[in-house]
């Protein structure tokens, strides 16, 4: 069975694969070869294939990387995007450690929510998952957000076994009291990992079950974004779990991805993928543009390939994780 024009209406769109953390899950110590200027996308070009789709009924778009706001002027991005007719949310996912500054422009320029990447409040613990980062600037960053008022602010926190569990707690709890929404995102395996069981996985599961003995968790309904997380709420705090290796998110989910690169692809875990840049920049009218979006449509798994910790594998800087 395929999913159909209408079923799939939310585009998340890599702006740069550029990163200034090298985060044990997602990039290599040295990093990964970069993209050169003119492979990247431009504004002019990502606002078509937003106006595009919109037209073709996607209403959802987040802007993503690499790190988001190493693209310079993104929020001049944001500003176009935000000015697309049919465009109903646009959102955008950070590391957040230039978010202070950044935060004010973005929202100025039309941005509404946010989601900060978030996996330790300990200071150490932040620097060894990240290799270097500073927690710091990124709890500067979501002060700001809240300040100017975006709202839902969420985090998204990976738990690697071993490396940051005794962070759920202190997560959930920093979660609760700034009105944030925290989610856990299950480790996937990156790419390189080969068929190896990734190092660390801890399910979904496991984690709901360790803030569930702290607060009576009640499923949760009606939470601002609709992708592929499952909510649960007690009280002042709204903790979400992204579970793609233990639970079947593939059903719920209504995404495609454009690469910092200009593919299309339909899926995570698909290598597959067709050259939306090469239309862009021979002339391609709208209707190929439109006709190479429906077939992505067309071609979307309705499972992916990863259904178990150790199979598989990403990169999710490349892809926009
Ligand atoms: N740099 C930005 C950030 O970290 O928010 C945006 C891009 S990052 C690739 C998007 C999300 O992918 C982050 O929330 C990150 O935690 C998640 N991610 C990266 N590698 C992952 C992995 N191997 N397993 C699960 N989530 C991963
Ligand atoms: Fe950078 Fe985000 Fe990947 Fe961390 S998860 S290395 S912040 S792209």
């Amino acid at each position: 069975m395929q999913k159909s024009r209408g079923e799939v209406d939310y585009l998340r769109i890599s702006v740069t694969d550029r990163c200034q953390l090298r985060c044990l899950y997602c990039m290599p110590p040295e990093g990964v070869p970069r993209l050169e200027h003119r492979e990247i996308l431009r504004f002019e070009e990502i606002a078509r294939v937003v106006w595009v789709a919109a037209a073709r009924g996607f209403r959802r778009f987040r802007l993503t990387g690499g790190e988001p706001l190493l693209r310079r002027d993104v929020s001049a991005l944001v500003r176009l995007l935000a000015a697309v007719p049919g465009v109903e949310d646009l959102s955008l996912t950070t590391n957040g450690c230039l978010l202070a500054r950044e935060a004010a422009p973005l929202k100025e320029a039309g941005l509404r929510r946010l989601n900060v990447s978030l996996d330790a409040l300990d200071p150490g613990l932040y620097r060894r998952l990240t290799r270097g980062g500073d927690v710091g600037l990124v709890l500067a960053g979501l002060e700001a957000a809240r300040r100017l008022g975006f709202a839902p602010i969420k985090l998204n926190a990976v738990i690697v076994a071993g490396v940051n569990e005794s962070e759920i707690l202190p997560l959930a709890d920093f979660a609760r009291r700034r009105g944030f929404i925290v989610r856990f995102i299950e480790l996937m395996p990156v790419l390189g990992s080969g068929s190896r069981p990734a190092p660390g996985f801890l399910s979904g599961e496991r984690v709901r079950r360790i803030i569930g003995a702290r607060y009576p968790l009640e499923e949760a309904s009606g939470i601002e974004g609709g992708g592929p997380a499952r909510y649960w709420r007690s009280g002042d705090l709204t903790v979400g779990f992204i579970s793609p290796l233990t639970c079947d998110t593939c059903r719920s989910c209504r995404r495609l991805r454009l690469t910092a690169a200009g593919g299309l692809r339909t899926c995570l875990f698909s290598e597959e993928e067709s050259d939306l840049k090469t239309a862009l920049r021979s002339g391609a009218g709208d209707g190929e543009i439109a006709r190479m979006l429906d077939a992505a449509v067309a071609a979307k798994p309705v499972r992916h390939m990863v259904s178990s910790p150790d199979s598989g594998s990403i990169r999710m800087s490349a892809i926009g994780g």
